[in-house]
């Protein structure tokens, strides 16, 4: 195992990684490899490592229970018991009033067929919220709110853009706008939550797919609007089938449950996902005594899943 010097380990005693996934269906392969690697940054560096179900939408019944039974399976294990965003409403409550508080929100009564069809803001980032009611008056706001539609709840950034620093990515400049922070359903918004939680839960070491890293620089803004810690980044490479498009469920047999139907052992798996990433190893502990961040592909992992039958690096 990479030591970690002892001296290291107090310093980064309050430090902690996560996995945080959505209940919305089984882990597939590229779930399963990215949530080894958040273990891995984590324990490699003696943090700790939290498990959180990010479960305010897109929630299956029976897919939380599920997931944790596959990454235990695969031999994760994680400290205290696990989070639930839909159990932290009031945490979330409370820095959207911090942040109205201060004069940085406001009412939005815009359909997505609305914003689709206004052209972007003059200067704003491609796809950016237009500010159609940034700047409403009293008598139009009053208006559209005597019209019923359920308004969401914007953040009014100050900034077009904003830099992270991610392990792997380096220097990340990307665009800022005025993101929701609650939806019209009354829902707190996933950069709003994610932002929170992180930081109430010590978490300091951000390991996550790569397809989140366009709204990384929106979530470390917010942070810094909330005073609260940005984290460290590592942005890894996604799992992608043959076709280059993202792993999904129609690929195959991609979830452990698959796998086992096909008579691999979770063991077999974990060899798989270590392959990947340039290692032989069957189990995390193992992989964890070699682990090095600096070595890990950048490319991502083309998976053949008809090719999978007999997973690679196993005996
Ligand atoms: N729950 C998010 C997802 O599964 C990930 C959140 C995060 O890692 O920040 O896509």
């Amino acid at each position: 195992m990479a030591v970690v010097p002892a001296a290291q380990l107090d310093s980064l005693a309050q430090g902690a990684g996560r996995y945080a996934p959505s209940p919305s269906g089984d882990l597939h392969l590229g779930n399963l490899r990215t949530a080894l690697l958040a273990w891995l940054f984590a324990r490699s560096s003696g943090r700790r490592f939290l498990m959180r179900i990010d479960d305010l939408d897109r929630v299956r019944p029976g897919a939380a229970e599920r997931q944790l039974a596959d990454l235990a399976a695969i031999g994760l294990d994680w400290d205290g018991p696990v989070v639930r965003q839909s159990e932290r409403l009031p945490h979330y409550d409370a820095a959207i009033e911090r942040l109205t508080a201060a004069g940085l929100t406001y009412e939005c009564y815009c359909t997505r067929r609305e914003i689709q069809q206004a052209a972007t803001a003059p200067h704003g980032p491609m796809g950016a919220y237009p500010g159609i009611c940034r700047t409403l008056g009293p008598e139009a706001r009053a208006r559209r709110r005597a019209e019923g539609r359920p308004a969401a709840l914007r953040l009014r950034a100050a900034a077009a853009d904003f830099e992270v620093v991610d392990d792997l990515h380096g220097r990340y400049r990307g665009p800022v706008d005025d993101v929701v922070l609650r939806r019209g359903d009354g829902t707190p918004a996933y950069n709003l939550a994610v932002v929170v939680d992180d930081a109430e839960q010590g978490v300091d070491q951000v390991v996550r797919g790569d397809d989140l890293l366009p709204s990384t620089p929106r979530q470390a803004y917010l942070a810094s609007l909330l005073d609260l810690p940005i984290p460290r980044y590592a942005h890894v490479p996604l799992v992608l089938n043959e076709n280059g498009q993202r792993l999904a469920k129609r690929d195959g047999a991609v979830t452990l449950a698959d796998r086992r139907a096909l008579g691999n052992t979770p063991d077999q798996v974990v060899s798989l996902l270590a392959g990947s990433l340039g290692y032989t190893a069957s189990t995390p502990s193992q992989l964890l005594e070699r682990f090095d961040p600096a070595r890990l592909p950048r490319e991502p992992w083309i998976l053949a899943v008809d090719g999978l039958l007999q997973p690679s690096g196993c005996p």
